[in-house]
């Protein structure tokens, strides 16, 4: 049975955008291609309120590629601070390294040399491609996915992601001309803060026509999402390990790191195995441990 189709009301969504946008320093005018890329890379695993103080630090430090490349890998994770995932925080830093080495350290502007840079995968291209240099491509996040589902194909959510499909979808919805760029935002910013995962705030929506509304908001066929959680992970663990080495500046011992955590030790064992495997932190000859780059002090 061919799925109904409800196009979102792009006048409609634009004007709630233009009074409803949240004001974040990243969207503001004057903020580089740079700039941007450097929120899309934190944003992606990050919720806002906890990106903003450390954006606003990082772009101040660090406001191009090259400020970015000349810094050290350790002294960039130590500014990655606690916005978790620092893996990110690496592929950041070789992201810059290529941009000031290769181009001229200046963001590329389409997706397919975007694409090619460290970290930056379909979507942080596209964003960059959109928010940056106002092109019309298609942006999906997990918050356009889910009210692509709902407004469009009246599903209570997106499913599992398939991007060919998410792209055509979201491709398909764009407006022909200048406003594209901004409908992408709008639609992402909607989602993000009207039609949410848990409690949509349908009461408030200012689309004329929802494809799930329509049909009574049927439940989730799917299972139930369980809320992740923090406590006790090795996430957690890695980042006390991380939290020892950021705090200093010349490798500690093995006993020293080993306080950190103390409730399962091997579960420490196996979060700094993992830090040593993703490069985050490094041996030292006589084995001690310290941040990327710094192993050497010795
Ligand atoms: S009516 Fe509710 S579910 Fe539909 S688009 Fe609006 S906020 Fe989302």
């Amino acid at each position: 049975m061919p799925e109904p189709v409800s196009p979102i009301d792009t006048n409609e969504l634009l004007e709630w955008y233009d009074r409803a946008q949240r004001d974040l320093p990243w969207r503001r005018p004057g903020v580089s291609a740079w700039q941007i890329l450097v929120s899309e890379f934190m944003l992606q695993q990050t919720p806002v309120a906890r990106v903003q103080p450390i954006w606003l630090d990082w772009i101040a430090r660090w406001p191009t590629p090259s400020a970015t490349a000349a810094a050290s890998a350790a002294d960039v994770l130590r500014a990655w601070g606690k916005l978790g995932y620092p893996r990110r925080a690496k592929r950041l830093h070789e992201c810059a390294s290529v941009i000031a080495a290769e181009h001229d350290d200046t963001v590329p502007a389409d997706v397919d040399t975007l694409l090619t840079l460290p970290g930056v995968g379909t979507y942080t291209a596209r964003a960059v491609a959109c928010f940056a240099y106002r092109q019309r491509v298609p942006v999906v996040d997990t918050n356009v996915r889910r009210v692509v589902a709902r407004a469009v194909h009246g599903l209570h959510d997106a499913g599992p992601p398939s991007s060919t499909r998410d792209l055509a979808d979201v491709e398909a919805l764009l407006p022909d001309d200048e406003t594209a760029p901004k409908f992408s935002v709008a639609l992402m910013e909607f989602g993000a803060t009207v039609c949410t995962a848990r409690a949509p705030r349908c009461g408030l929506c200012p689309l004329p026509h929802c494809a799930w509304r329509s049909r009574g908001f049927p439940a989730g066929t799917g299972p139930a999402k369980r809320v992740q959680k923090f406590a006790g992970t090795d996430r957690q663990v890695r980042g006390r390990l991380l939290d020892v080495l950021r705090g200093t500046a010349s490798p500690v011992t093995r006993a020293e790191l080993d306080v950190a955590w103390t409730t399962d030790t091997a579960q420490r064992d196996r979060a700094l195995d993992s830090l040593l495997v993703d490069g985050l932190v490094e041996q030292t000859a006589d084995g001690r441990f310290a941040l990327c780059g710094e192993g050497e002090q010795t």
